[in-house]
């Protein structure tokens, strides 16, 4: 098995046409590409997850480790300790993934940790977890990845902080984010199918959809909007905000598959669920652009974290894929301050 072993790679091509790359895709999708557990797939989807979260190079979209296995392993997390679905094919000496071993591990000495979130776990042991599934899975999937996709992907160095996505591969990862999640959603579903069965195997695309963790709890970003930057009035309708605030996705959630304060804007209920799933108005984007311009130079930790690698054009970047992978704009006309 070849590639699962490189220590490093550089990029092979750095024009690759969509022809191209939908065949690369469609080959790591297919049973061509060897897989003995699912890490192809999990490391694919915390790529897709990162797309907003890393910095620009000449070269590409650089992201840390930290970043892809904090997400792997927080996918991950809802897919074995939650729904207890096995990732390995059994080889005859063992029945689950060091991925398994290692999260079971870890909820097995804290059986509490079973009923919580990734995210609620204290700071401590999340980091000690995607630590060890960080030195455990880079060295397996890295390397066999990027020999599938014939060193166009990425270009890596496991002895450094990260990798470097090829830019034409960022720029289709982007225009075709939401068909890329299907697709990989679907083969992974057919993989787990077969080496999982009973309650385990029971609505496996609506579980791998939503192993994404999402939070719960947005009362911070409250708070934050606020009290630190004074928005009292809906950022759609202007009107002056009562009791119940939303804190809303300004770009759905379905589409980000994240919850970053420069995404969050505060709004009445009403403006909240007539949105619903819907992308805002392409004039607001100046204004939020704006807005993000000033909350971005607060030194709070917590406005300094989400505005990592964060750029002035995101919002419209994304706006354009959001748009482009189906979802509708939210015509209401309703602004009156
Ligand atoms: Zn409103």
């Amino acid at each position: 098995m070849a590639g699962w072993n490189l220590k490093n790679g550089v990029i092979t091509d750095y024009c690759c046409s969509d022809d191209c790359l939908w065949s690369l895709f469609n080959h790591v999708f297919s049973d061509s590409s060897r897989k003995r557990n699912t890490y192809k797939f999990g490391f694919i989807k915390a790529l897709l997850d990162n797309l907003f979260n890393g910095f620009n190079t000449a070269e590409g979209l650089f992201l840390s480790y930290g970043q892809i296995f904090g997400r792997f392993t927080e996918n991950y997390w809802n897919l074995v300790v939650r729904y207890n679905l096995r990732q390995m094919r059994s080889d005859g000496r063992s029945e689950f993934s060091r991925l398994e071993i290692i999260l079971n591990e870890a909820v097995g000495s804290n059986p509490v940790c079973a009923f919580l979130e990734f995210d609620s776990l204290d700071f401590i042991r999340k980091t000690e977890i995607i630590g060890k599934v960080a030195d455990e899975c880079r060295k397996y999937v890295i390397g066999a990845l990027y020999e599938d996709f014939d060193g166009v992907i990425y270009s890596f160095d496991l002895n450094g902080s990260g990798l470097t996505v090829n830019r034409c591969v960022y720029e289709f990862m982007l225009r075709h984010k939401s068909e890329l999640e299907k697709l990989n959603y679907y083969a992974w579903a057919k993989f787990l199918e077969k080496i999982n069965s009973g309650n385990a195997a029971v609505y496996l695309l609506d579980k791998l959809e939503a192993a994404t963790p999402r939070r719960g709890d947005l009362s911070v970003y409250q708070v934050i909007l606020r009290k630190e930057f004074e928005e009292n009035n809906c950022f759609y309708c202007g009107k002056k905000l009562g009791g119940r605030v939303h804190v809303d996705h300004f770009i759905p959630w379905s589409f980000v598959r994240d919850d970053k304060l420069w995404n969050f804007v505060l709004a009445c209920p009403s403006c909240n669920e007539k949105k619903n799933n819907r992308l805002p108005k392409h004039d607001l984007l100046i204004r939020i652009e704006e807005r993000n311009r000033t909350i971005m130079q607060s030194d709070d930790s917590l406005v300094q974290k989400d505005f990592e690698n964060y750029s002035d054009d995101l919002p419209s970047r994304i706006w354009k894929y959001a748009k482009l992978s189906g979802l509708k704009e939210f015509q209401d006309n309703s602004r009156s301050a």
